[in-house]
């Protein structure tokens, strides 16, 4: 049976077409970042995976944000090619005699469903797992999206402009289930916290701590200023990368920042750090900012942490 470490050294080596002018074709992870999305969302509930319009228009959606403009999109290539990769398989329909199918219509004509290896699907049924899936997908076959800083900002508004249209009724409702939003930011969070680390040069802005086994390994997460579950606001600006106990400390509202940027300490907490720098000793010392000030913390949001968070 296969571990969850053998399912992201298969996912980061899927077979995709190739060639030296167009790089690699992303259509085979864009097609499981989809499929993983209608997971965590529960529009798949069972090891099916139909060629459904959901699917159809999702991934064009995907694909517009995320594709390469060399290739063609369509749906049809990764998910009937996707069964050469040992995980995906496939339900033909009676009289299906072989040839690939070349249309969307095709495809629904010769498949009944696909499926994924039940282990792999029970990991993509778990949060944290898939979470990891996601990371690895991402940064595996999306990372070339950071160097090209404004490619991400875009794809970020454009989810963040999803968001809100298809959950604008519920963002406004005080009572509504906040999981149904949540769910929604599987595949967006990661690129918020890579991108917003990325720009931080995967260091802590408050204690500048650094600790990188690989760029998906790294000690400090990208923080959001405003929560993310009651304000939606996935903007770089909204971001700031913190390492596990200052991005504790900071949500806790033991710190903040002030306008200029400089950390102010909370009085009202204990503290005892015998082999390291207190957090009392970073008062009024500048935070790391990233290079372009188009990035730093948004001072409305730092304000309202200040006012609703910060424990003065
Ligand atoms: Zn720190």
């Amino acid at each position: 049976m296969r571990t969850l470490q053998d399912y992201l050294q298969i996912l980061s080596s899927l077979n995709v077409s190739y060639s030296k002018e167009k790089g690699k074709a992303p259509y085979k992870p864009i097609l499981l970042l989809v499929v993983i999305d209608l997971i965590a969302q529960g529009l798949i509930k069972e090891n099916k995976i139909l060629v459904s319009d959901n699917l159809i228009e999702i991934f064009d959606k995907y694909w517009s944000a995320l594709g390469k403009s060399a290739y063609k999109g369509g749906l049809t290539y990764p998910f009937f090619h996707l069964k050469n990769d040992g995980f995906w398989h496939l339900e033909f329909q009676r009289g299906f005699e072989g040839s690939r199918p070349r249309t969307v219509n095709q495809l629904k004509k010769y498949v009944q469903y696909a499926s994924l290896d039940d282990n792999l699907f029970n990991f993509l049924q778990n949060q944290f797992t898939r979470q990891t899936i996601v990371d690895v997908l991402v940064e595996v076959w999306f990372s070339d999206k950071y160097s090209n800083l404004e490619n991400i900002l875009q794809l970020d508004q454009d989810f963040q402009e999803q968001i809100h249209e298809e959950l604008g009724s519920v963002v406004e409702q005080d009572d509504a289930e906040p999981k149904a939003v949540l769910k929604k930011s599987y595949i967006r969070n990661p690129l918020f916290r890579k991108t917003v680390v990325f720009l931080y040069g995967y260091r802590c802005a408050f204690c500048e701590l650094k600790i990188l086994q690989s760029s998906n390994q790294v000690i400090v997460d990208g923080a959001h200023i405003k929560p993310f579950a009651k304000f939606f606001d996935d903007k770089i600006d909204n971001g700031i990368s913190f390492c596990k106990n200052h991005h504790w400390a900071f949500d806790q509202g033991l710190f903040s920042i002030g306008d200029e940027y400089k950390i102010l300490i909370s009085k009202r907490f204990q503290e005892e750090s015998p082999f390291a720098k207190s957090m009392k000793e970073f008062e009024d010392k500048k935070l790391l900012l990233p290079d372009y000030e188009a990035y730093f913390p948004r001072l409305e949001a730092v304000q309202w942490h200040r006012e609703n968070v910060f424990i003065s």
